[in-house]
C-alpha cells in the first residue's frame, strides 16, 4: 500500500534501493568509455618498452662531445640512421668512439650511445660538406657516411626516455572503480590491453505515451502536438551513460502500451515512460502496469505515487517482467519529465553502471530576480535558471509552467526552493543543481 505523499528524497531513496549495479563484462576499450572498471589492472610490459629517444637528434657517447662548442664542434662520423620502429642500427651495428648515428625521436637508442644530441645543437649532418641537411640526406639516403658537428656538450642519458620510466611490469595501471575516461583508454591501450572488465552501459528503453503525439518531420493535424518527450529523455538516458533506445510514442491503449513494454523488455535494464500516470481518463499508463509482467512475483508491479514536489507530482516506480526490470513511469508535461528523469532516472542509470556519484552537483547561488518567487507551500520547487559561476548567481528563465520547453532549452541548472519556502527574495542564498 503507498503513503500518501512521498517527499523527493523518499522516492529517489526508494529507487537507488532497488537498483542494483548491472553484472561486470569485458568489453573492447572504445566500448568501455565511461564505464566502471571492476578489476585491478596490473601492468604486464615496461614502459617505454625500451631505452629511446625523446628527440630527433644524433645518439653519441658522452666522451665524444665533451667540451664542444660552436667555435670547436666534435665531428662525428655518422654510421646510421635510426628510425622509429626499426630496432636499432643495421647490422648489429653499435655506436663506437667518434661517431654518431642519426635517431628520431621514439626511436630506441642505439647500443653503445649513451644520450642523444637534439638536432638544434648541431649543424645538422653536413655529410662533410656545407651545412645543408637536405643534400646530406640525399648524397648518404641512410645518413651514413656523412658527419656532424656537435656544438654543445651532453650529459649521460640526456634525451633518453628510459625503459619503465612510465611504467613496470607488476605496477598497478587502474584500481578496480575507476571510470574509464579517454587517458584511461589510453593507458590500456599502451600496455597492449584490447578489453577490460567493466559493468556495461545500461540499455534504457523511453517509451512516450499520448494519442496527441505525432513524430518530429510528420503533419500536425488538429489537436495534435509533437513528441518531445521521448527525445529529450532518449538525450538525457544517453548523456547519463546508459545505450539508449526511443521507442517513441505509443497511443492511450493500454493493450498496446502493454504489448509495447513487454516486447521492450529484451533488450531494457530500465524502462522509461512518460505520460499517463495522473487522474485522467486517458492515464493509460497507469492502467497499461497494473497487470504487466509476472504476477505471481512478489515485490513486481508499479506503485503510483504523488510526490511532493513541482513540477512532477505523479510518478511511478517498480519492477516488470520475468528479470525484474526496473520501471520509471513519468509525468507527460515536457519540463516535469525532465526534470523528474534528472532527479530520479539519472540516478538510476548511474546507480547500474555501479558509479558511485549517481547525482548531478549542487552548488550555492544568489538567487538574481528582481521580484520575489513564489513556491508552493509542502513541495519542492525545481524551476529551471541559469547559474554564472563567476557572479556565484542563479537567473530564472521561463515561469513555473511545466509545459514550457524553450525555457527549459536556455536552462543549464535547476533552482531549488525547498518545501518550507513559499517565497524566496531577490539575493536569497538558494541551492542550484548544475544540468551541465
Ligand atoms: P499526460 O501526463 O499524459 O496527461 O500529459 C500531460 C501533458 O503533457 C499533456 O499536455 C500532454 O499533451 C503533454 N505531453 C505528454 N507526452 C508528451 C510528449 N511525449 N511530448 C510532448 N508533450 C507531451
Ligand atoms: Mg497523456
Amino acid at each position: 500500500m503507498s503513503k500518501t505523499i512521498w517527499s523527493v528524497d523518499e522516492h529517489l531513496a526508494d529507487i537507488l534501493g532497488a537498483v542494483r549495479p548491472l553484472e561486470p563484462i569485458e568489453l573492447q576499450l572504445h566500448d568501455a568509455q565511461g564505464c566502471v572498471l571492476v578489476e585491478d589492472v596490473i601492468v604486464q610490459i615496461a614502459l617505454p618498452p625500451f631505452d629511446n629517444s625523446s628527440m630527433d637528434g644524433y645518439a653519441v657517447r658522452v666522451a665524444d662531445v665533451e667540451g664542444a662548442d660552436e667555435e670547436f664542434p666534435a665531428v662525428l662520423t655518422v654510421i646510421g640512421d635510426i628510425a622509429a620502429g626499426s630496432d636499432g642500427l643495421p647490422g648489429d651495428r653499435s655506436v663506437g668512439p667518434g661517431e654518431a648515428a642519426r635517431i628520431m625521436t621514439g626511436a630506441p637508442l642505439p647500443a653503445g650511445a649513451e644520450a642523444v644530441i637534439p638536432v638544434e645543437w648541431t649543424d645538422g649532418g653536413t655529410g662533410g660538406g656545407p651545412a645543408d641537411t637536405m643534400r646530406a640526406h640525399r648524397a648518404a639516403p641512410e645518413g651514413a657516411g656523412g658527419e656532424v658537428r656537435v656544438h654543445r656538450p651532453v650529459e649521460a642519458r640526456a634525451h633518453v626516455r628510459a625503459r619503465g620510466s612510465d611504467v613496470k611490469p607488476g605496477d598497478l595501471a587502474l584500481r578496480a572503480g575507476s571510470v574509464i575516461g579517454p587517458p584511461q583508454i589510453g593507458l590500456l591501450a599502451a600496455i597492449g590491453r584490447s578489453t577490460v572488465k567493466v559493468r556495461p552501459r545500461p540499455r534504457v528503453v523511453v517509451i512516450s505515451t499520448g494519442s496527441e503525439l505525432v513524430q518530429p518531420g510528420e503533419e500536425l493535424t488538429g489537436g495534435r502536438i509533437y513528441d518531445s518527450n521521448s527525445f529529450a529523455l532518449t538525450a538525457a538516458a544517453r548523456d547519463a551513460g546508459a545505450i539508449a533506445y526511443r521507442v517513441g510514442a505509443v497511443t492511450d491503449d493500454a493493450d498496446t502500451l502493454r504489448a509495447t513494454i513487454e516486447d521492450q523488455l529484451i533488450r531494457a535494464d530500465i524502462v522509461v515512460t512518460t505520460g499517463g500516470v495522473s487522474v485522467g481518463a486517458y492515464d493509460v499508463v497507469k492502467e497499461a502496469l497494473s497487470s504487466v509482467g509476472d504476477e505471481d512475483e512478489p515485490g513486481s508491479g508499479i506503485d503510483f505515487r504523488k510526490l511532493a514536489m513541482q513540477p512532477g507530482k505523479p510518478q511511478g516506480f517498480g519492477w516488470i517482467g520475468p528479470e525484474h526490470t526496473p520501471l520509471l513511469a513519468l509525468p507527460g508535461n515536457p519540463v516535469s519529465s525532465y526534470v523528474s528523469f534528472e532527479l530520479f532516472v539519472r540516478p538510476a542509470i548511474r546507480a547500474l553502471m555501479g558509479l558511485q556519484d549517481v547525482n548531478r552537483p549542487t552548488v550555492r547561488a544568489k538567487l538574481n530576480t528582481d521580484k520575489a518567487l513564489t513556491s508552493p507551500s509542502g513541495r519542492r520547487q525545481f524551476l529551471r535558471g541559469t547559474y554564472d559561476a563567476e557572479a556565484g548567481t542563479v537567473t530564472p528563465v521561463g515561469g513555473s509552467g511545466s509545459h514550457l520547453i524553450a525555457a527549459l532549452a536556455q536552462a543549464d541548472a535547476l533552482i531549488v526552493l525547498p518545501e518550507d519556502v513559499i517565497s524566496a527574495e531577490p539575493g536569497a542564498d538558494t541551492e542550484v543543481i548544475l544540468l551541465r
